[in-house]
């Protein structure tokens, strides 16, 4: 509502600029001069601290790096995870057709961040670009990066490899483990559920071949989730060796829908 309250309020202002020009009646040449209204700084001030978002940090986390399986040595090396290791990061998977799952997650998350930002949010993701000749980072520095830029919270994004009849997405949140997660175990589990409620309200099939229809999963094997210190929740969206999932995932629009509900999600969470 605030948005569409901001979207007038600006029209009002450009309109208000262009009626200037337009009071000249002397001019034969009918072609607008604009001239520039004096800056109305309050009133911009005023609807960006109006915007729904504004004031809040959000931290985006976009699954795996396309160059990954370019450096062995480094993906397979042991970082710390919760009280035990993993290796610092995996491949990922991809579709049948080998779309994969490092670029589609890329892709989602610029078009969530661009959408939070419109809303007023700052958003920092834990890698800046997609590309085979970059590795990492590795899943200890993904779980820690919501606390390291003050951000509200983390969303995680991947797409799954599961068997190829099952289909549709699932949110985890982490498991309550002292000293881990105790303290984002309860407001990391209300995230997952707010976002299962944005990808539901963009009508995103819940999976079919795990948690019984409920697409919630609590995991404690986890470093992006054991590490957090803000809340937290990881979205693998669907399934990429599902036929119909693939198809979506490698839609424009298809990702245009994933991005829109996680975003729902997020403001759900927020409240805002
Ligand atoms: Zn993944």
């Amino acid at each position: 509502m605030r948005t569409a309250v901001a979207a007038a309020l600006l029209a009002g202002l450009v309109a208000t600029a262009a009626a200037g020009p337009a009071a000249d009646a002397q001019r034969a040449d009918p072609t607008p001069v604009v001239t520039p209204a004096p800056a109305p700084a309050p009133a911009l001030q005023r609807l960006v601290a109006t915007a729904p978002l504004a004031g809040i940090t959000i931290a985006l986390d976009p699954g795996h790096q396309l160059g990954n399986h370019n450096f062995p040595r480094q993906i397979r090396r042991p970082v710390p995870a919760g009280g035990f290791s993993k290796p610092c990061n995996t491949t990922g998977t991809a579709t049948n057709s080998g779309y994969a799952e490092a670029t589609f997650t890329w892709q989602v998350s610029r078009l969530v961040a661009a959408r939070l930002r419109a809303l007023g949010a700052e958003v920092v993701l834990t890698r800046t670009a997609n590309s085979e000749s970059l590795w990492g980072p590795c899943v200890d520095y993904r779980g820690r990066f919501g606390a390291r830029v003050r951000a509200r919270l983390e969303v995680s994004l991947h797409g799954d490899g599961a068997r190829s009849s099952g289909r549709g997405f699932h949110v985890i949140a982490p498991v309550a483990r002292a000293p881990w997660t105790t303290d984002i175990a309860a407001p990391s589990y209300r995230l997952a559920k707010a976002l299962r409620a944005g990808l539901d309200s963009r009508h995103l099939p819940r999976s079919t071949y795990l948690a019984g229809g409920t697409a919630l999963v609590r995991r404690s094997d986890l470093a992006t989730l054991n590490l957090s210190d803000v809340p937290v929740a990881m979205i693998e969206l669907g399934n990429m060796r599902n036929a119909s999932d693939a198809r979506r995932m490698k839609s424009p629009t298809g990702r245009a829908t994933y991005a829109a509900g996680v975003v729902a999600g997020i403001r759900k969470y927020l409240g805002r």
